[in-house]
């Protein structure tokens, strides 16, 4: 049997060279090795964009479609949109009632994008819960290894400690503590040389037409010292040159490096080559969002399938915690028990009984609300 893998991306954005290099090529490679869980984290978008929602739904499906194109197979692994699985909300909840508030509060990128992020009010009670999802999200599939960027190990460590917590306080062999699967993935740069990110306006989109690229490439920052094509460079001053050892052969990165330290090669010439490269790498994952484009029930049909899955997975989890935390309605055995020592049983049955029609009735007012609701944020 396969260890288990959980990894979820927010639909905050299209995706990027960045994701593409930096997660999801790892994410393909992982998914013949582990079991793994891919996860659309679509209520994680609503934390930042909660004022915007309408984008999203854009976004999800953009992501979706890139991932198959990228070569996630869902016969090989689980793709699935988090709002459809109830079960990380439920789980959230619960885990939010044991989570101190100095925990969160203490989470570095917590106080570091609310400084950052100046044009959204992040001072929410969502916010501030946005690890407490995450920790939900993990645990509920008791997943035992989540790949992660060093920038996430204090997000991996919050999500242990609530589960020590949970354990310490509802009983040990519940849950799974996940341990962090450092894995090398590259850092792309984006066109004006810090990291690439939807969030500064310099990354090279997955659905930018090949002239698209063309352009942003063609004008990206090189070594400034080069001003004329005679003047020597340093490669390492420049993000064209970060991207050549991404998306080039060794022997052209060699190549490419040489012939600047010379000028033997002028700028325009060292990003027509990378310009190939990249086209290159997209040009397989183009062809196949063609032939996905031509049939859309196909995504939807795996999505569909994934979240199934996804939900029989996490129910299994939560059935337990329920349980763990005397949620759960009480079995028959667990009755028969009780009542053994008292004349009420039939009383008692029948409570049970209504109990349930009860139920069953208030769950659909509330699936009433609750559709309204999505629409209006966007969710469905
Ligand atoms: P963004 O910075 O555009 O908001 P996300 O934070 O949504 O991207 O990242 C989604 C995934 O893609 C994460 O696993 C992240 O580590 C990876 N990723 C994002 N940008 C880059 C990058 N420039 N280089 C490498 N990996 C990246």
């Amino acid at each position: 049997m396969k260890e288990r893998v959980l990894s979820g991306m927010q639909p905050s954005g299209y995706l990027h060279l960045g994701n593409f290099a930096g997660a999801l090529k790892n994410w393909v490679r992982l998914q013949d090795i582990y079991e793994c869980f891919y996860c659309i984290v679509d209520w994680h978008a609503l934390t930042s964009n909660y004022a915007a929602p309408a984008p999203i739904a854009d976004y999800k499906q953009d992501m979706l479609l890139n991932f198959i194109a990228a070569g996630l197979d869902p016969n090989k692994c689980t793709i699935f949109l988090q709002s459809e699985v109830k079960q990380h909300a439920e789980l959230h909840l619960l885990l939010s009632m044991i989570t101190p508030l100095g925990w969160l509060e203490r989470v570095p990128t917590y106080k570091e994008k609310q400084t950052e992020i100046k044009d959204k009010d992040l001072n929410t009670y969502g916010f501030l819960g946005y690890p407490v999802l995450q920790a939900a999200d993990i645990l509920v599939y008791r997943a035992r290894h989540i790949p992660v960027g060093v920038d996430q190990i204090p997000h991996l460590e919050l999500t242990r400690e609530i589960a020590r917590r949970f354990e310490f306080l509802y009983g040990q062999g519940i849950l799974v503590e996940p341990e962090g699967l450092l894995t090398e993935s590259p850092k792309v740069v984006g066109l004006d040389g810090r990291k690439m990110s939807k969030s500064y306006d310099n990354a090279i989109y997955l659905s930018d037409t090949p002239e698209i690229i063309e352009k942003k490439i063609k004008t990206m920052m090189t070594d400034p010292a080069r001003k004329r094509k005679t003047d020597t460079g340093d490669p390492e001053l420049s993000p064209v040159f970060a991207l050549h050892k991404i998306f080039s052969s060794s022997e052209e990165i060699g190549r490419v490096a040489a012939a600047c330290k010379t000028a033997e090669i002028g700028c325009i010439d060292c990003k027509a080559i990378l310009i190939k490269n990249v086209l290159k790498v997209l040009q397989p994952l183009w062809k196949r969002r063609e032939g996905l484009a031509k049939s859309p029930s196909v995504l939807k049909d795996i999505l569909n399938e994934g979240n199934k899955r996804a939900a029989t997975e996490a129910e299994k989890t939560m059935e337990i915690i329920r349980k763990a935390m005397k949620l759960s309605k009480i079995t028959k055995a667990e009755i028969d028990i009780n009542h053994a020592f008292m004349t009420l049983k039939e009383l008692l049955i029948k409570h049970y009984h209504d109990e349930g029609k009860v139920k069953a009735e208030a769950a659909a007012e509330a699936e009433k609300t609750m559709g309204i609701i999505r629409k209006a944020m966007k969710i469905s």
